[in-house]
């Protein structure tokens, strides 16, 4: 890591980084996780430079400590994103995400019909398939499947 980086991860004194977001898809994982929904104090990089890719987007969110499941739940965005926990300015837990098993509350279905949006309470939850390294969601409820792009285009 060189020092820029560094700097980068460990601005804040405790929160949540996650580093290494493909470029674009920062927003989105701030819409879908309802980050902004609370009162924290958020740092949005775009289009830092990043080594690996040319470009990466970067989210810092203070206080909030993201735990394992919503860590692999931004896998769906982030397939290379890294979660670092920092305690008084230090990372005190960095890992690699994992495709979780499935996705709850956090997309809505794409389709209309489904009862998660006729009945608007009810929590989505879809089955995360990976064809090949092509991420498809299952909708439990209504049982169809999409391509990820149109689940998390749809908000
Ligand atoms: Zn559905």
């Amino acid at each position: 890591m060189t020092e820029k980086e560094q700097l980068q991860v460990e601005a804040i004194k405790n929160g949540t980084v996650i580093d290494h977001i493909p470029a674009g898809q920062a927003l989105n994982i701030l819409k879908h996780f309802h980050i902004l929904d609370n009162n924290d104090r958020i740092t949005v990089g775009f289009n830092l430079p990043s080594k690996a890719n040319g470009h990466k987007d970067l989210i810092k969110v203070e206080n909030v400590r993201f735990t394992e499941e919503q860590a692999n739940q931004l896998s769906i965005f982030a397939p290379n994103a890294t979660v670092n926990i920092i305690e008084d300015y230090k990372v005190v837990n960095k890992r690699n995400i994992d495709l979780p098993e499935s996705v709850t509350a956090v997309f809505k279905c794409p389709n209309s019909n489904c009862i998660t949006n006729v009945e608007k309470t009810a929590v989505t939850n879809f089955k995360v398939i990976n064809k090949n390294g092509k991420i498809q969601l299952k909708c439990r409820f209504c049982e169809k499947v999409f391509n990820k792009e149109i689940v998390t285009d749809n908000i």
